[in-house]
C-alpha cells in the first residue's frame, strides 16, 4: 500500500490539468433481445428467458433485431453524429463464465455511428463534449458470487450466473477526451451523463435506469502538468448514479496527483469505484484492443440502413432536452442558473410531472430542490428514487394551498411518505398533522396567549402591532406547530383592536 499523503482536490487541479473521458452502456428496451427472440423484461427468474442462440449452443443462428438498429440510429442521430452506409457486426473475442458464446457480438472498427457531439451547460458556460463513436453490442449474463462477506469472487464459496441478461441489446457510446475543464472535470462528467440519460430518455428507447443497471458508466481519467503531454488513463467501473460519476473523477483526480507528487507512475488500469468510501481501488490491468482478436461476425449480414430511413428517423426525432429546457423555463419563470440547477440535479421530469399532476411551477421546484433534494444527497440516490412520486408531491402542495398543512407540517408530511406511510393525505391522518383549522379552538389558545403575556398585548393594544409576532409563536407552540400563522394572526388582532 502507498502512503502517500493525498493533496486536497483544490491543490491537485491547480497543479494538473485533468483530461476525462466517458464511455457509457445503455441497455435498449426492446421487447427481445439482439440476436434471437427471447424476452427482455427485467428482474424474471433466473435462466428462464434463454434459447439455444443466447446460451450460444453449437449450430445456433442469430438474427440481428431491427428495432436495436433502429434505437441504436437514432441515439446516433440525437448525439449529431454521422450514420454509416455499411457496417458488421464484430466478434470480440474473450472468455468469460457469463458470456456462453466466448465471443461478445460487438462492433469494432466499423461503429454504426461516429462523430458526434453534446453540449453541457456549466455555470453559463457551454461544454462541447465530442462523440467518438456509438456502436451496437449484446449484453453479458450476471455473475453472483455467494457465501462471501463482499459478493465479490474473493472469499465466494460458489458461484451462479443467470443467462437472462445474455443478448440484450446495449449500445455504447463513447466520447472522445474532454481537455480544458480544469477543476470542473467532475461536474462536467456529471453533467454529461445527466444530458445523455435525458437524451435518450426522450427517445423512448430506454429506461436509462442506474441503479438497475440499463445505464453504466466508466469513467477515463489521467492528469497532466500543464503544457505537457495527457498523462496516462485509468479507467473507473462501477460507478452506478450521477452523483458517483462526480464523485469518482473527483477521488481518482486526487488519488492520482499524489501519486505523481511522489514521482510515481500511473499505470493504465480498470479501476472500481467504491461507494461506501468514495474512491477507486485496483482492478485489472487493462487489455489491449489486440487481446479481444475482433474479426467481422460471420453468421450476420452487414448493415446497410436505407439512407431515406435515417432521414426519416431524424426527422422525426422529439424535442431535444436542452430546447425543452428552455421551454420549460419560460413557463416556469426562472432563470437559465435556477434551471441549470433543476437539469443537473435531474428534477427536470419530475417537476414537468408534478406540475402536470396539478402542481404550481414554483410549488413543484420547491420541494424536488429543497426537501427531496437534500434527502437524495444525504441517502446518496437519485432524486427519482427518493420515494416520492410527482403525483404525491402535488398532492402534498395542494394540501398546503388549501391550508390544510403548513409549511413545517407539510415536511413532517413528506418525511412519512419517502418512509414509505403513503399519499400526503393519509400520512396526514395517521400522524394527526393537520393545521388546526378549528376557530374555536385557535381562539382558546389566541386567548390563553394574550393572559399569559399581558405586556405584549398592551403594546398590541397601543398599536405596536409588529409585537404580535410573539403572541403568534406562543400560539404555535401550544397547538405544537398545527396552526395556521396567518389566521392565527388575524384572531390575535382582533381580540386587541
Ligand atoms: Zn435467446
Amino acid at each position: 500500500m502507498s502512503t502517500t499523503v493525498l493533496p486536497s482536490y483544490e491543490d491537485a487541479t491547480a497543479r494538473y490539468e485533468p483530461v476525462i473521458g466517458l464511455e457509457t452502456h445503455v441497455e435498449l428496451g426492446t421487447n427481445t433481445k439482439m440476436f434471437c427472440g427471447c424476452p427482455t423484461e427485467f428482474g424474471a427468474e433466473p435462466n428462464t428467458q434463454v434459447c439455444p442462440v443466447c446460451l450460444g449452443l453449437p449450430g445456433a443462428l442469430p438474427v440481428a433485431n431491427r428495432a436495436g438498429i433502429e434505437a441504436t440510429i437514432r441515439i446516433g442521430l440525437a448525439l449529431n453524429c454521422d450514420i454509416a452506409s455499411w457496417c458488421r457486426m464484430a466478434r470480440k473475442n474473450y472468455f468469460y463464465p457469463d458470456m456462453p458464446k466466448n465471443f461478445q457480438t460487438s462492433q469494432y472498427d466499423e461503429p454504426l455511428c461516429t462523430d458526434g457531439y453534446v453540449d453541457v451547460d456549466i455555470d453559463g458556460e457551454t461544454v462541447r463534449i465530442g462523440i467518438e463513436r456509438v456502436h451496437l453490442e449484446e449484453d453479458t449474463g450476471k455473475t453472483l458470487h455467494v457465501g462471501g462477506a463482499t459478493g465479490r469472487i474473493h472469499g465466494a464459496t460458489e458461484s451462479l450466473v443467470d443467462y437472462n441478461r445474455a443478448g440484450i441489446p446495449l449500445v455504447e457510446i463513447v466520447t472522445k477526451p474532454v481537455p480544458g475543464i480544469g477543476a470542473k472535470a467532475p461536474e462536467v462528467a456529471r453533467a454529461y451523463v445527466t444530458e445523455l440519460r435525458d437524451i435518450i430518455r426522450s427517445l423512448g428507447v430506454s429506461d436509462v435506469r442506474m441503479e438497475q443497471g440499463s445505464l453504466r458508466c466508466d469513467v477515463n481519467t489521467s492528469l497532466n502538468k500543464p503544457g505537457e503531454e495527457w498523462g496516462t488513463r485509468t479507467e473507473t467501473k462501477n460507478v452506478n448514479s450521477l452523483r458517483s460519476v462526480e464523485r469518482a473523477v473527483r477521488s481518482e483526480i486526487i488519488r492520482q496527483a499524489g501519486l505523481l507528487d511522489d514521482g510515481g507512475r500511473i499505470i493504465q488500469e480498470t479501476r472500481h469505484f467504491q461507494e461506501d468510501t468514495g474512491d477507486t481501488r485496483p482492478g485489472r490491468s487493462k487489455e489491449e484492443a489486440t487481446d479481444y482478436r475482433y474479426f467481422p461476425e460471420p453468421d450476420l449480414v452487414p448493415i446497410a440502413p436505407d439512407p431515406a430511413w435515417v432521414a426519416e428517423l431524424k426527422a422525426a426525432l422529439p424535442e431535444r432536452p436542452s430546447a425543452k429546457r428552455a421551454r420549460l423555463r419560460e413557463d416556469w419563470g426562472i432563470s437559465e442558473l435556477d434551471m441549470q440547477s433543476v437539469a443537473n440535479a435531474g428534477a427536470v421530469e419530475l417537476i414537468e410531472e408534478t406540475i402536470a399532476a396539478g402542481a404550481n411551477p414554483a410549488g413543484a421546484r420547491k420541494w424536488w430542490m429543497g426537501e427531496l433534494a437534500r434527502r437524495a444527497n444525504e441517502t446518496g440516490v437519485d432524486l427519482a428514487e427518493v420515494g416520492a412520486t410527482p403525483a404525491q408531491v402535488a398532492q402534498l402542495q395542494a394540501l398546503v394551498d388549501e391550508g390544510k398543512l403548513n409549511d413545517k407540517l407539510a415536511r413532517a408530511v413528506l418525511e412519512g411518505v419517502v418512509a414509505g406511510e403513503g399519499d400526503p393525505a393519509e400520512v396526514m391522518s395517521a400522524r394527526g398533522l393537520g393545521v388546526v383549522s378549528d376557530t374555536g379552538a385557535l381562539q382558546t389558545a389566541v386567548d390563553e396567549a394574550i393572559a399569559a403575556n399581558p405586556d405584549i398585548a398592551d403594546k398590541i393594544r397601543e398599536g405596536k402591532v409588529a409585537a404580535a409576532g410573539a403572541l403568534v409563536g406562543a400560539v404555535m407552540k401550544a397547538t405544537r406547530g398545527q396552526a395556521d400563522a396567518k389566521t392565527v394572526r388575524e384572531l390575535i388582532l382582533a381580540r386587541l383592536s
